[in-house]
């Protein structure tokens, strides 16, 4: 008989809470612990793309009739993904069909994130709000967490899902690093009932994409809410009452993100300065773009602009293997240039399901699964965390020659119907979808201890 473990899931987002769901679904005995107390302690954008790949994660995860409601409370699919110049001169696009897919579950998914997030609450039972995890312990192949609040619980396998600012990972792999690229982004939401007919058409029909002149990026995306609210599930949060419309989860909107070097906003301290600031700053970059992209600035909702600093993981080495493991940004978070950091962590989540339960049924080892994918994951991981991160010196670099390269190389591919059918079926997977044209700022790779002393006071 194979010895019963419990799991303990530091982190309750996106990949904690798929991990969570299908061990949940498999019977295995977990329990999670989060930071926040309401759906307004954070705002990691408004919008996530969920990719094939991640829709078949979250398929295996959860249980058939989340899915569905997932599936039904997602906004109008995305069949449109489209590059542009800053005068809106088209480059590159992947319409109807090379976007689109008949299957039912490996599509492409545009979700809110408010409602993901509903959708992977419901029906977990052992979840543990107010709990930020502090330090662990390790005692005769058991770990205890600690919690700011002087609680502490005990488990048999830990799992770090507790994001990029990981504290689980600080003292797991102390020299681990997640670095400031210096590149920030300001994002707006406006929306559609009010607004969509002083919108540019083009953009109203999928994602877009901008890498202009003098270092500066537009991401544009659409979100239609089409399903409504089913069994409870993408509707506003209650405690979201009175902050404005920045959380707002029903009414259909579009979003931008301008993104640049942090010191090209003009801004003292573009991370502190108010929405007002924010707004003239964006208006200031765009004055000479096209219409259809100036006017995005003016149309957003004043209490939605916001602004974040984009960071990235340093890739590492394997350690050695044992009852601690990580997943989603707590290990390799990215740049959100290619937008697929999310599906990562879902694919951890779904992979490492795969071997707790192999390990709980007795068909495998523990920590010889767990060793598996550490593996895996470490490879298409930090595969994903430095593809965002050429992704985003393509989009904001400074080089006119590599600008220029990186346009004709845009144009060709369009020019070639079989390269760019290759390339939709890769769109928001971890490989690249363009060439590299810019270099990356180069990235040490580093050897760590295999286990940390606990931090003084532990
Ligand atoms: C602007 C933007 C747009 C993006 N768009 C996309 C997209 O379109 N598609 C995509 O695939 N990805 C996208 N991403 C990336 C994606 O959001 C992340 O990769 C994803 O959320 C990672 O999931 P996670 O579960 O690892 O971490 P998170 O979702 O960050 O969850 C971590 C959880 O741990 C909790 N936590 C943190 N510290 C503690 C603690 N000490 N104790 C207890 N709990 C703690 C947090 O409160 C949080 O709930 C985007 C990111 C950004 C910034």
């Amino acid at each position: 008989m194979p010895e019963p473990f419990h799991v303990l899931i530091i982190g309750g987002g996106i990949g904690g809470l798929t991990l969570a769901q299908g061990l949940k679904r498999a019977g295995v005995s977990t329990a999670i612990y989060e930071r926040d107390r309401t759906l307004t302690d954070r705002l990691q954008g408004y919008r996530v793309h969920i990719s094939p790949t991640g829709s078949l994660a979250l398929h295996e995860c959860l249980p058939p009739h989340l899915f569905e409601v997932f599936d039904r409370t997602c906004g109008a699919p995305t069949s449109v993904v489209r590059f542009f110049t800053e005068q809106m001169r088209l480059l590159l696009a992947f319409d109807g069909d090379l976007v689109a897919t008949t299957d039912p579950v490996a599509r492409h998914r545009s979700a809110s994130r408010i409602t993901l997030r509903q959708v992977l609450l419901a029906d977990l039972d052992n979840l543990h709000f107010g709990k930020t995890f502090q330090c662990y312990q390790e005692h005769g192949g058991r770990t205890t967490a600690y919690f700011e609040d002087g609680t502490s619980v005990e488990g048999d396998v830990l799992v770090a899902a507790d994001g990029g600012g990981s504290r689980v990972r600080r003292q797991f792999l102390p020299d681990a690093q997640r670095v400031d690229t210096g590149v920030v982004g300001i994002a707006g939401k406006i929306f559609l009932d009010t607004a969509r007919d002083r919108i540019a058409r083009p953009l109203l029909e999928g994602i877009s994409l901008v890498a202009a002149r003098g270092g500066f990026g537009l991401f544009v995306a659409v979100q239609e809410m089409t399903g409504g609210v089913i069994s409870g599930i993408g509707g506003n949060e209650p405690a979201l009452a009175g902050t404005g419309n920045l959380y707002e989860n029903m009414r259909s909107y579009l979003m931008w993100a301008l993104s640049a070097k942090r010191q090209k906003f003009g801004l003292v301290d573009v991370e502190q300065a108010d929405s007002a600031a924010l707004v003239a700053a964006a208006a200031r970059i765009m004055a000479g773009w096209s219409r259809g992209f100036r006017d995005l600035v003016g149309l957003a909702d004043p209490t939605t602009i916001s602004c974040l600093p984009i960071r990235t993981s340093v890739p590492i080495a394997p350690w050695r293997t044992g009852r601690i493991t990580l997943l989603g940004d707590a290990i390799h978070s990215m740049t959100p240039y290619r937008g697929i950091g999310a599906n990562v962590a879902i694919k951890d989540a779904a992979r490492l399901k795969r071997a707790l339960v192999a390990a709980h049924r007795g068909e495998r080892d523990l920590v010889e699964a767990i060793g598996d994918y550490e593996a895996g994951m470490l490879g298409y991981g930090f595969r994903a965390v430095r593809n965002s991160l050429k992704a985003m010196h393509q989009t904001v670099t400074d080089s006119v020659s590599a600008l220029m390269f990186s346009r004709l190389t845009l144009r060709a591919i369009n020019a070639l119907p079989p390269v760019k059918r290759m390339m939709a079926k890769r769109l928001g997977e971890e490989w690249i979808i363009t060439p590299t044209v810019a270099p990356a700022a180069p990235l040490n790779c580093r050897r760590f201890p295999w286990r940390a002393a606990p931090p003084a006071g532990c």
